[in-house]
């Protein structure tokens, strides 16, 4: 395969031949070690077209340092670690300086500046940085903790700034705390969960992608369309989309969570009356990014929608009560995915 690629042409200086002349800069995947490890990562260099000799190519010193962060991050994504550019956003997140975000944390001045430019941090000091981008309420302790940091008029803004995201998102993080809670036993892959690990943000896509195609959506029908949404991609790929857990309950199937997972920011719910009942009618909220789903994700997603566009919920209910899973399970059992992937239609 080739890896080495002409970004562009650039008249410039030329140190090999000392003259000016048009250059290529290009990129390549080189190898260097970081940590003691080798990692492979991208990088840029000159080439003089004009010299035969083994000795074309060069890094100008600016470039050199840009050369050395990717090789970091390189070993950062490796290790699962965030990269400089992962830090920055953080930062930005919240509106703060790299001397800011370090006394917010209660670290040395120039900490944040090191791991943005050099310094590769440690995980203790990683899971920190992540959890004050995943919980403003932890960022607002943090700040509380190291006021002294700060001036007032400072700190001030930096607190109003955490506030607005906890007002924002702090009662999602909650909500997925919530969820989370409730799969701490599934956390092994396998047929109660189709051998994948539940992933709350494919759950809030899927979900997502429902209420923007198909109009008169209620909870109990969108239900039904996520267990066949698995049930089907798990015939097919032999791995569940959403790694949701089912129940057998009197209406279909139903996840384990289902009440928390309807308030995840890609729906919204609106209470409806329908002859004396409270019905959940289920609207699009935050609008859902087609391009974060994979082709045989979304073949799976148009053919359930497709299917039951115009199904009712009691429809639904009777066409998921004829399913060998349903029939072959008892109330309150979980629906091995084994079983949901003998389903009756939608092949
Ligand atoms: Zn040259």
């Amino acid at each position: 395969m080739n890896n080495d690629f002409l970004i562009s042409i650039i008249e410039m200086d030329c140190p090999i031949c000392d003259k000016v002349h048009k250059l290529e800069k290009r990129k390549r995947i080189a190898q260097s070690i970081v940590k003691d490890e080798v990692v492979n990562y991208e990088e840029i260099y000159f080439l003089c077209p004009n010299c035969d000799e083994e000795e074309n190519e060069f890094v100008p010193a600016g470039l050199m340092d840009e050369n050395l962060l990717r090789a970091r991050d390189a070993y950062r994504q490796e290790k699962g670690l965030l990269t400089s550019k992962e830090i920055v956003d953080i930062r930005n997140y919240y509106n703060l300086t790299q001397v800011d975000f370090s006394a917010l944390l209660g670290w040395g001045d120039v900490t944040i500046t090191r791991y943005e430019t050099k310094t590769i941090q440690d995980e203790t000091y990683d899971n920190i940085m992540r959890l004050v981008l995943k919980n403003p309420m932890f960022a607002l302790e943090c700040i509380n903790k190291h006021k002294d940091r700060f001036s007032l008029e400072k700190y001030e803004r930096i607190r109003k700034s955490i506030i607005n995201k906890v007002e924002a998102v702090g009662n999602l993080y909650l909500k997925i705390q919530e969820i989370n809670s409730l799969y701490v036993n599934y956390y092994e892959e396998n047929d109660i969960n189709g051998y994948k690990l539940l992933s709350i943000e494919k759950v809030a896509n899927v979900m997502g992608y429902y209420a923007q195609f198909i109009e008169n959506l209620y909870k109990v029908k969108l239900m039904k369309l996520l267990w066949y949404t698995d049930s089907v991609f798990f015939r097919r790929c032999g791995k569940s989309m959403t790694g949701l857990v089912y129940r057998h309950m009197p209406l279909g199937a139903l996840p384990i969570g289902h009440d928390e997972i309807i308030s995840l920011p890609t729906v919204k719910v609106v209470d409806e009356m329908i002859r004396d009942d409270i019905c959940y009618r289920i609207q699009p909220d935050k609008e859902v990014n087609i391009s974060e789903f994979s082709l045989e994700e979304l073949s799976v997603l148009q053919l359930v929608a497709t299917t039951f566009k115009y199904y009712n919920t009691k429809e639904i209910i009777d066409y998921m009560h004829m399913e060998k899973a349903y029939r072959e399970t008892v109330p309150n059992q979980i629906i091995p995915y084994s079983l949901a992937s003998q389903l009756n239609a939608l092949k």
